[in-house]
């Protein structure tokens, strides 16, 4: 069996990713090659610049401190993209309450970011409450070519995924997390629209979510 480097500190990515690719592939995420102290700054314009510096910067680290066993590492940005709010909070998904300087006490993050998008669309009808989760995926794969498997050059395979919805003015559900109990369904099997990520279960996210649809169009092309 092939094994993937996730490029991610997050158990949570591991399980689904490993969930995807049960009996092809075994996910390893950074903790467990040792590489938990290296933090990739997502400074770039859009979330496929993002998650390809990740995943050049990892497989870059991997050959270099000569981390045996890895067949391919795989890379993932992903965030919220609100229609209203053009396009916002997107990259900066995960620091939109920090860079606003917006910490109400006892908030975690989370809390913090749901918070800061009830306020900015306090004011916007039902009508243009329209968003979409995206998720951009990119794997190098370590032995085609070890020269060039960090470097820009090197070959990528890449995909991306989507799911559309649209923000609620509550939050509902205890599941997920992020900003899925603001997100209202609006996309996949009829039975789960109109519910928010928050409430589905697991399974249920993974089979409809930006993450699980980029996973599975990245992992028909890897083979
Ligand atoms: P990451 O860089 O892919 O880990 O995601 C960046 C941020 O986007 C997260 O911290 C969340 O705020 C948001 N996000 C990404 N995916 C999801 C999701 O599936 N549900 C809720 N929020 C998400």
């Amino acid at each position: 069996m092939k094994t993937i480097l996730l490029a991610t500190a997050n158990p949570g990515k591991r399980a689904e990713l490993q969930e995807l690719c049960a009996d092809r592939f075994t996910v390893k995420t950074l903790k467990d090659v040792g590489l938990q102290d290296v933090d990739v700054v997502e400074d770039a314009p859009d979330f496929a610049g993002n998650a390809r510096k990740k995943a050049r910067t990892i497989a870059g680290l991997a050959l270099e401190r000569g981390i045996a066993g890895i067949d391919v590492v795989v890379a993932d940005d992903s965030g919220l993209v609100v229609d209203a709010l053009d396009g916002n909070p997107g990259v900066r998904s995960a620091r939109f309450s920090k860079d606003a300087g917006y910490a109400p006490a006892g908030c975690s993050v989370d809390d913090a970011n749901n918070r800061l998008l009830l306020v900015m669309l306090a004011a916007v009808p039902a009508e243009r409450r329209s968003a979409r989760f995206v998720s951009f995926v990119i794997a190098r794969r370590m032995h085609d070519d070890v020269e060039l498997a960090a470097r820009p050059e090197g070959k990528e395979v890449v995909a991306d995924g989507a799911v559309e919805g649209s923000i609620a003015r509550d939050l509902q559900g205890a599941g997920g997390f992020g900003y899925d109990p603001l997100f209202i369904l609006d996309d996949g099997p009829i039975e789960l629209r109109g519910r928010r990520l928050a409430e589905l279960s697991s399974t249920q996210k993974h089979s409809v979510s930006h993450r699980g649809r980029a996973m599975r169009a990245l992992l028909a092309q890897l083979g």
